[in-house]
């Protein structure tokens, strides 16, 4: 081997990720707790050439957050108010449309849309603003809707979830984000987003846009407090794993059933965390 680990607990997983062997649970944590960067990177990036060859591919995309009001008060969120919070807006179809005429729908590749789950919108609403945005830009991929508002939006339409989410296929959606996927260990996340749907849920809607045809991203924030083990938030947990093994496509790391496109964590800001102003 050319590379040295600078943590020789990696080696093993190495082992495994070169002989295309799937991870364990437990060589996600030791993945997770490793200070060696570059170690863990040069991992990926084997399976990454392993599935992809020498190519990277590039997503143009903008970003469309029709409203910032939300129902919900997660505690490490910066984005979510209340109706009367000075910061609290709604944007109407048409001035997202006019948005998204300004950035130049013909050089960007995708509309990427989240927004809070707003306690008056229609289920209309999030249709004509697919339908909107395909027809002035039919050829600009529609990612839109986390699990979190999927659920949402299905209880607005008072549907299950496969019907809403064939409905927002017709109307436009193409794929879906990966928001929600903060932490699943039950004690943290009754603590940091306790309302939200629960991680087993949270796997059940994408494993329902999966089969709907839908392809999907694993996003979660981690906002600090919690130990090791339970910032492996994504399908890497057993569930997925149960429930759809016929569907497994050894990745080496996790995201491995065939309809993840890619997961990532990012930070929450501390300075964030437990915002009373807004609730
Ligand atoms: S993270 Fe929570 S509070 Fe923030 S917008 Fe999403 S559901 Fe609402």
């Amino acid at each position: 081997m050319l590379f040295e680990f600078e943590d020789s607990t990696l080696e093993p997983i190495y082992e495994k990720v070169n002989a295309g062997t799937r991870l364990s649970y437990e060589d996600g944590v030791t993945l997770w707790q490793s200070h060696d960067l570059l170690g863990v990177g040069f991992m990926a990036n084997i399976v990454r050439e392993r599935l992809n060859g020498d190519k990277t591919y590039f997503i143009h995309n903008r970003h469309i957050n029709p409203t910032n009001i939300c129902v919900l008060s997660c505690q490490f969120c910066a984005f979510g108010v209340k109706a009367d919070h000075p910061q609290a807006y709604e944007k109407s179809l048409e001035e997202i449309f006019s948005d998204a005429e300004k950035y130049n729908g013909g050089e960007v590749s995708e509309f990427h849309i989240v927004g809070g789950l707003h306690p008056d919108y229609p289920f209309e609403y999030y249709l004509d603003l697919l339908r909107g945005l395909k027809e002035r830009f039919p050829l600009v991929h529609i990612q839109a809707y986390t699990a979190v508002e999927l659920e949402y939006l299905s209880r607005l339409a008072n549907l299950p979830i496969k019907e809403t989410l064939v409905i927002l296929k017709d109307a436009g959606l193409g794929s879906i984000p990966g928001g929600g996927a903060e932490v699943f260990a039950k004690r943290v996340r009754r603590k940091i987003c306790g309302d939200k749907i629960t991680g087993e849920e949270w796997l059940q809607v994408h494993e329902i846009a999966h089969l709907a045809g839908l392809k999907s991203n694993a996003v979660g924030s981690y906002p600090g407090i919690y130990s090791s083990g339970i910032g492996i938030p994504f399908p890497s947990g057993k569930s997925s794993y149960k429930r759809n093994p016929g569907n497994v496509k050894g990745c080496g790391f996790g995201l491995h059933s065939w309809g993840w496109r890619g997961g990532f964590c990012k930070t929450g800001a501390p300075k964030n965390l437990r915002r009373q102003d807004n609730r």
